[in-house]
């Protein structure tokens, strides 16, 4: 779906207010503090912002944002999980202004982490832009995924399968959906006014997933680490905007 010029204004709203809550976060990560103190640092910028979280409440998600350290991928709820010295941490949230969503996900260090460790969020963010490079007019959408998995695989890692991303505007996951892989069959023509969350799930390991008890949490299978990037962006005659910075 196109979005209008106005529309596409309260969406660069949203996702400014989505960059102020990843700006805020990453400045309370250290070892120590609690994925629940991340969660009110987060839902203060919203208040402050006039913003509504579109997380809270998401099939019952009881936070407004998403925290998955280590091998967890995706989806971890906010709680007394205490942040260490070395480990990664993912943060996923988003924001509603005046009906209108923006979504984005960063994932980072606590303190020192591994070689390896840094290697997987340098990949995945690189990633992340690979595919946003292929957001312009006249491209189709699949090859989005296939710039993702270009630049994860060629480092060695393994590409999430069973989670993607998908446009974005009125609601937080709107059709189609954006893989980021190959996804067998061609996507859509992007046109000008189309607003896409692109969000590359990347495990050192293999793609292989599984969810624990709590309904929520999806780990890497073989309890590798797994990082995660997302920006929503529009794709514009001047090629793609990224809503979700500063
Ligand atoms: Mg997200
Ligand atoms: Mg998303």
């Amino acid at each position: 779906m196109r979005r209008s010029p106005d529309e596409l204004a309260k969406m660069r709203k949203a996702g400014r207010v989505v960059a102020e809550i990843h700006e805020a976060t990453r400045a309370a990560i250290r070892p120590g503090v609690t994925t629940a103190e991340l969660n009110e640092v987060a839902a203060a910028v919203l208040e402050k912002r006039h913003a509504r979280s579109n997380f809270l409440g998401y099939h019952g998600f009881p936070a407004v944002i998403c925290t998955s350290p280590n091998d967890m991928i995706v989806h971890g709820i906010p709680g007394d999980v205490v942040l260490h010295e070395g480990d990664i941490i993912s943060v996923d949230c988003g924001a509603i202004i005046e009906g209108y969503h923006g979504d984005a996900a960063y994932t980072t260090g606590v303190g020192e982490i591994s070689a390896e460790a840094k290697r997987l969020i340098e990949v995945t963010e690189r990633s992340l832009w690979a595919g946003i490079d292929q957001l312009v007019v006249g491209n189709r959408l699949h090859e989005v995924g296939r710039a993702v998995q270009r630049v994860a695989e060629a480092a060695g890692y393994g590409v999430v399968r069973e989670y993607v991303g998908h446009a974005i505007g009125t609601a937080m996951h709107e059709s189609p959906q954006v893989p980021n892989y190959w996804p067998g069959t061609p996507g859509p023509t992007l046109k000008s006014g189309m607003v896409f969350a692109v969000e590359p799930m990347v495990n050192v390991g293999s793609y292989d997933t599984y969810m624990l008890d709590d309904g929520w949490s999806v780990m890497t299978a073989d309890g590798s680490l797994s990082a995660h990037f997302e920006h929503t962006i529009a794709v514009t005659d001047d090629g793609p905007e990224v809503f979700t910075v500063l």
